[in-house]
């Protein structure tokens, strides 16, 4: 139950323990191109460019800094925690002159806010996290993305911790690229950067004066290779990761067939039974109020006293693993609890289980079952 890597469906890790085929056998040239098409439905961006590269989801952050971004480019980073604090860096390395919005810890930045800056200055990208990871913070995409057409800024979505989970429709909220990685809500093995890119984010690339600064991340070099993939042709420049793109194939396969609004409303009511849950039992949560609490993780903060190695070790030994804290200010103040993909009634009912007897062996008072009770209210509506 940790933020990821999730835990994946039977059938996804039978495809990465398939065969691996050559990058130009016919089956793996289809399960690429059907990969790239589903792609497009669920980040629900028909005419935009996906992309499917070897790498975490930190190649993602890079591969949209490098491509987008030329030396003396102003870049306006949202910073909602550790995420958003490290797109800050990638875009320096690529020459961005960047200026960052930095919420309170658990808050978000508000859009006048936003506004007024865009007003100050002419910027070129702009980027969010949709939930960081660090905070278990959601941040509206919508605002910002009628920000960015207003502006003619290009939008850039951290969606490493939210593609396959939380609500998006890259192309009606005007997003230029969403990004992510394979291990979360995606729900396939760590080792895959996703990105789907937007015409106008295609344009600005093409009309660059310098040339991108990443040989590996160059749109130039893989371009060609995803039209061959979408078009069924043989192509090379990196070999790919054959059989995590073969585990992706099965994975963009499940997701759709769940549907999107019902994938998307199943996180909602599972954020808030863990919310609900969590709230039962007294405990404080990082994000300073539901509406920009995230749906894919929870962040409650330890009770004054409890020891967080202490409480971690004592829910692992019940087998549920967590994780402990990320943001560097509070690091050892709250723990992480995600809950993305295919996490159903039972994992939460024994994941709460687990978070009381880890709380009652530190000290705590617990009234058995409270964040059930909560969480069962919510999730038998
Ligand atoms: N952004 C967010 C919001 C994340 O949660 C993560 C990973 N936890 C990353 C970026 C970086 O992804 P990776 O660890 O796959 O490089």
């Amino acid at each position: 139950m940790i933020p990821g890597p999730i835990e994946f469906e039977p059938s996804v890790l039978r495809a990465m323990g398939s065969a691996t085929t050559s990058h130009v056998a016919p089956n793996f040239i289809e399960s690429f191109g059907k990969s790239l098409e589903m792609m497009k439905s669920i980040w629900q961006c028909p005419s935009g460019q996906p992309f499917i590269l070897a790498g975490s989801g930190t190649l993602a952050m890079d591969t949209a800094a490098a491509n987008l971004v030329e030396p003396g480019d102003k870049a306006l980073v949202i910073s909602t925690g550790y995420f958003g604090d490290r797109f800050a860096e990638i875009l320096k390395r690529y020459g961005a002159d960047v200026t960052m919005l930095k919420s309170a810890t658990g808050g978000v930045i508000d859009p006048d806010a936003i506004e007024s800056e865009l007003r100050r200055t002419k910027y070129k990208v702009l980027t969010f996290t949709h939930v960081d990871t660090s905070t278990a913070v959601l941040v509206d995409p919508v605002p910002i993305g009628l920000l960015g057409k207003k502006y003619g800024v290009l939008t850039i979505l951290d969606g490493v911790c939210s593609v396959a989970g939380e609500e998006i429709r890259q192309e009606e909220w005007g997003i230029d690229v969403v990004l992510t990685a394979s291990q979360k809500a995606v729900g396939v093995p760590p080792g895959l950067a996703l990105l789907v890119v937007s015409p106008e984010a295609i344009d600005k690339w093409k009309s660059r004066t310098t040339l991108v600064g990443s040989y590996y991340s160059d749109w130039s070099n893989w371009l060609p290779i995803m039209n061959a993939y979408a078009n069924r042709k043989p192509s090379y420049f990196g070999t790919p990761a054959v059989n995590l793109v073969a585990a992706l194939e099965v994975s963009l396969q499940l997701i759709l067939r769940e549907g999107l609004d019902v994938r998307f409303e199943r996180h909602k009511r599972t954020g808030d039974a863990f919310r609900a849950g969590i709230a039962a039992l007294g405990l404080d949560q990082v994000p300073v109020n539901n509406q920009v609490a995230a749906n894919t993780l929870s962040a409650p903060m330890y009770p004054d006293g409890i020891s967080g190695p202490e409480f971690l070790s004592s829910v692992s030994s019940q087998g549920v693993i967590l994780a402990g804290g990320l943001l560097p200010e509070i690091k050892d103040k709250y723990f992480r609890i995600g809950h993305m993909g295919s996490v159903n009634k039972g994992d939460i009912i024994t994941t709460l289980s687990a978070i009381e007897s880890g709380l009652k062996h530190c000290g705590y008072p617990v009234v058995t079952g409270a964040s059930i009770n909560a969480a069962l209210n919510i999730l038998n509506i």
